[in-house]
C-alpha cells in the first residue's frame, strides 16, 4: 500500500489527512508531530483561551484522539520530531527511525523568535504553542504586572486579554505605530488609539535593552532609559518558519521551504503547506509566505491532493487574509499590506473603530482592512481577486458607505 507522511500536527498537517481521505485515498498515513499534544487550534490561544471567564483552559482540540485513529485511519506520531529528510530514499526520520513515503506533506509550521539572552529566565514566554499559552494564562491568573514586547497581532491580542483581566500592560514596540507589518504604518497609527482607549500603555519607537531580575524576570529596561516592573514578559516579536530538519535534504530554504504554484518543493512528491511554505501566488505573481489560519487550511488539504496526484496537481492563488480580535474590536485584513496610497473609504477607523481602509498599488486595489465590519470584508477580498481598479474599489466603498446613512 501507498503511504502518505505528514510531518507537523497542526492546522496545515491535519487538514492534508482529511483531504487525502476525503479524496478516496486508502493507503496508510502518517502524522508525525513535534509536541505530545493532538491538533489544536492556534487563535484562541491568545485570544478566549487567555480569558479569565473565558474555557477553563481547555485545549482548543480539533478532532479525538478516536476520529484521529478510527475515522480518518491516520497513526499518530506525537512527541518527536522529524529530524531529516532524504529525498533519494524517500524517508523522513523520527526518533532515529526512518520512515519510508509514497507521498510527503511538509507542514512544520513556525516557531516564535525568542529573545536572545532570556533562556532560563522565569516569567518570559513566546505565544505559539498550547504550552507557551498555559503559562502566560497561569501568570494572568496570578494578576501579573505584564509587559508586551511587540504590538504585532499576537503582542496586541494578548495585551487585549491581560487589560479585560484588569491588569497593568505595557507594551513595547521598535516601529513607530502597531501592527505595520500586517496593516502598514498609517493604518497601524489609527489602531494604536484602540489599545489606549482600553488603558493599555502603549510605547512605541523604544526598544528593550535588557531583561533583568534573579532567576525570574523583575524589570524590563527600554532604550529611552525608562524601566518598567514586570512579572510576566510576552515576546511576540515574530515567527520563524521550522525548516532546520530539512537543513542538507536539497530542498531549497529561503525564508520557508520554496515551492512552486502547486506547492511542489521540486523533491518527487514532497509538498509544503502552511507557515512554513513560500510558494509563488499567481494573485501577485510573486512568491509569499503567509502567517494565516486559512491559507494554512487551504494549503494542508490542497498539498496532499497534490502530493498523492502530482500529474494533476493544482495550484493555489489566494487573496490572502487574517482576522484578529482586539478588546471589542475585530480586525480583518485582506491582500497586500505594500501599497503606495492607503485611504479610509467608509467609517472613521482612528475615532470609532469601524470603517474599511482600502489599500493601492499602481491602478489597482491590493488589499483592505475592515475594522470591526465583519460581514464586509470578503465582497473586498472578492474586488482584490478580480483584480479590480482602485477607482472601482472607492466606489464600491461610497456605495456601502453611502447605503448606511
Ligand atoms: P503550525 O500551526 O505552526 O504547526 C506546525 C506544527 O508542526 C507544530 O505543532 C510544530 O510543533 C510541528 N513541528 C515543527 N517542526 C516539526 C518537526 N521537525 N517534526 C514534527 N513536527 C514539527 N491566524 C489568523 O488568520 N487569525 C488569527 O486570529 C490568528 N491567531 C493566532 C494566534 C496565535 C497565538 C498563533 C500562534 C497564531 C495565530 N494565527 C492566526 C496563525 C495561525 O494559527 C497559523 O497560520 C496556523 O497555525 C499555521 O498552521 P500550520 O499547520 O502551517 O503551522
Amino acid at each position: 500500500t501507498r503511504r502518505l507522511v505528514v510531518v507537523g500536527a497542526s492546522l496545515a498537517g491535519l487538514r492534508a489527512v482529511e483531504a487525502a481521505r476525503k479524496g478516496g485515498f486508502e493507503g496508510r498515513i502518517t502524522l508525525v508531530g513535534a509536541e505530545p499534544h493532538l491538533p489544536y487550534d492556534r487563535p484562541p490561544l491568545s485570544k478566549q483561551f487567555l480569558d479569565a471567564n473565558g474555557a477553563d483552559g481547555t485545549p482548543p482540540t480539533f478532532r479525538t484522539e478516536e476520529v484521529l485513529r478510527t475515522d480518518l485511519g491516520a497513526e499518530l506520531l506525537l512527541g518527536a520530531p522529524a529530524t531529516c529528510l532524504d529525498t533519494a530514499a524517500r524517508t523522513v526520520v523520527v526518533g532515529e527511525r526512518p520512515i519510508g513515503y509514497d507521498a510527503l506533506v511538509i507542514a512544520t509550521g513556525a516557531t516564535a523568535r525568542r529573545l536572545p539572552g532570556t533562556e532560563g529566565l522565569a516569567g518570559v514566554h513566546t505565544l505559539r504553542t498550547l504550552d507557551d499559552a498555559a503559562a502566560v494564562r497561569r501568570a494572568l491568573d496570578a494578576g501579573a504586572r505584564t509587559v508586551v514586547i511587540g504590538a504585532g497581532f499576537i503582542g496586541a491580542e494578548t495585551a487585549a486579554a491581560a487589560r479585560k483581566r484588569g491588569l497593568d500592560v505595557v507594551v513595547v514596540e521598535a516601529q513607530a505605530t502597531p501592527l505595520v507589518r500586517a496593516v502598514g504604518q498609517a493604518m497601524g497609527g489609527a489602531l494604536a488609539s484602540l489599545h489606549r482607549r482600553h488603558g493599555t500603555d502603549l510605547r512605541c519607537g523604544l526598544s528593550v535593552t535588557a531583561l533583568e531580575g534573579e532567576g525570574r524576570v523583575e524589570r524590563v529596561r527600554l532604550s529611552d532609559g525608562s524601566v518598567l516592573d514586570a512579572d510576566l514578559v510576552v515576546v511576540g516579536t515574530g515567527a520563524v518558519p521550522a525548516t532546520d530538519w530539512l537543513e542538507g535534504s536539497g530542498l531549497t530554504l529561503d525564508d520557508g521551504v520554496v515551492c512552486d504554484e502547486t506547492l511542489c518543493t521540486g523533491a518527487e512528491n514532497v509538498y509544503a503547506a502552511g507557515d512554513v511554505a513560500r510558494w509563488h501566488n499567481p494573485v501577485f505573481d510573486r512568491p509569499m509566505r503567509l502567517e494565516h489560519w486559512t491559507s494554512a487550511a487551504e494549503q494542508g488539504a490542497l498539498a496532499a491532493r497534490n502530493a498523492l496526484n502530482p500529474e494533476a496537481a493544482k495550484g493555489y492563488a489566494t487573496v490572502p487574509y487574517f482576522w484578529s480580535d482586539q478588546y471589542d474590536t475585530r480586525i480583518q485584513f485582506v491582500g497586500v499590506p505594500d501599497a503606495e496610497e492607503i485611504a479610509v473609504a467608509d467609517g472613521d477607523i482612528e475615532r470609532d473603530h469601524q470603517g474599511v481602509a482600502l489599500y493601492r498599488a499602481g491602478d489597482r486595489l491590493v488589499g483592505a482592512l475592515a475594522v470591526n465590519r465583519p460581514t464586509e470584508i470578503m465582497k473586498y477580498r472578492r474586488l482584490v481577486a478580480q483584480g479590480a481598479s482602485w477607482e472601482e474599489g472607492l466606489a464600491f466603498a461610497r456605495s456601502r458607505s453611502d447605503s448606511r446613512q
